[in-house]
């Protein structure tokens, strides 16, 4: 403001209406996701997990975009975070949850088996409400889905926010027999305690660590001993963002399970998941 008011009126008129330009923006975007989701114009995509010693796919993870009227194909971090603070990321979540439930169904009813289970990104507000178990529940009875085929991913900060209830909510997901995975794993802070309490299923370790995992000792180090500590605990690991074979090799070496990442697909419609086949 200082900056503006120094260089004259013009300047800093400007950065009010530069200012109010972006709120106007970000309420039409907003009002526009409202209607998208009653438009139908959300779209999943999925993005095979592949196990790093058979080379066979284990999962696919669905990843929502946007088909936006004008704007083509919006990502998620567009609209996800303007989705959490209007609270539409609670309709939007069940909008996920329901479709990829359905797919997989239309999947396994064309004999397409290998795809075995979808997982889908709660967010923390999702995650906060008390009706969740119930509405996966209602969800899975609807579309006729067994429990074991779907897997919910939450993250480690959104786990941590308030463990103890955590604990709760997380034991009665996995008592409906559905497989849970704590995501971006090394960006938050759990505690070994609390990872040892979570019912929890697998690991996934953040891109970040394997992004520079050829090149930084420390991000090295940090994927191996997460690695480590998974197995002992007698969880999977699923390594995020493998982009290269040299990346790949070294996940190999120090005995990675499970990868997903350019290197084997980047996120597929669901007509070109039922064609994929991992080439290396
Ligand atoms: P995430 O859960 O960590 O998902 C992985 C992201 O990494 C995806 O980005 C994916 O396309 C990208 N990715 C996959 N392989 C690679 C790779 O080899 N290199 C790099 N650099 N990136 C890779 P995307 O689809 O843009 O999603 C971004 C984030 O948006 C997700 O991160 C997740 O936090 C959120 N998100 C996506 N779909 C949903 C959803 O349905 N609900 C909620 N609540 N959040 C979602
Ligand atoms: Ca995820
Ligand atoms: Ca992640």
């Amino acid at each position: 403001m200082y900056h503006a008011k120094a260089q004259g009126c013009n300047s800093y008129c400007q950065f009010t209406s530069d200012l109010s330009r972006d709120a106007m923006d970000r309420l039409l975007l907003e009002n526009q996701l409202h209607q998208a989701l009653v438009r139908d114009e959300l779209v999943l995509f999925y993005q095979p997990q592949i196990n790093v010693q058979s080379g066979r796919m284990i999962a696919v993870e669905a990843l929502v975009r946007w088909n936006h009227p004008e704007h083509g194909l919006l990502f998620p971090d567009v609209f996800i975070p303007m989705a959490e603070s209007s609270g539409l990321i609670l309709p939007l979540g069940e909008w996920v949850l329901r479709t990829a439930c359905r797919q997989m169904q239309v999947w396994h009813a064309a004999g397409l088996t290998h795809i075995n289970r979808v997982a889908i990104n709660l967010s923390a507000r999702q995650f906060e409400q008390l009706t969740l178990p119930a509405l996966v529940a209602s969800v899975l009875k609807e579309t006729q889905l067994d429990a074991a085929h779907l897997e919910l991913e939450i993250t480690e900060s959104a786990a941590m926010k308030n463990p103890q209830r955590s604990i709760e909510i997380l034991n009665t997901l996995r008592n409906m027999g559905i497989t849970l995975s704590l995501d971006d794993f090394g960006t938050g802070h759990s505690s070994l305690t609390y990872l040892k309490l979570f019912p929890i299923t697998t690991l996934k370790i953040d891109k970040s660590f394997v992004r520079d995992i050829e090149t930084d000792h420390h991000a090295a180090e940090i994927c191996a001993s997460a690695i480590d500590l998974a197995h002992k605990l007698g969880l999977n690991v699923v390594a995020e963002g493998v982009e290269n074979a040299g990346q790949l090799l070294f996940l190999r070496n120090i005995k990675c399970g499970d990868a997903q990442g350019y290197l084997f697909s980047r996120p597929l419609s669901s007509a070109d998941l039922e064609n994929f086949k991992l080439a290396l």
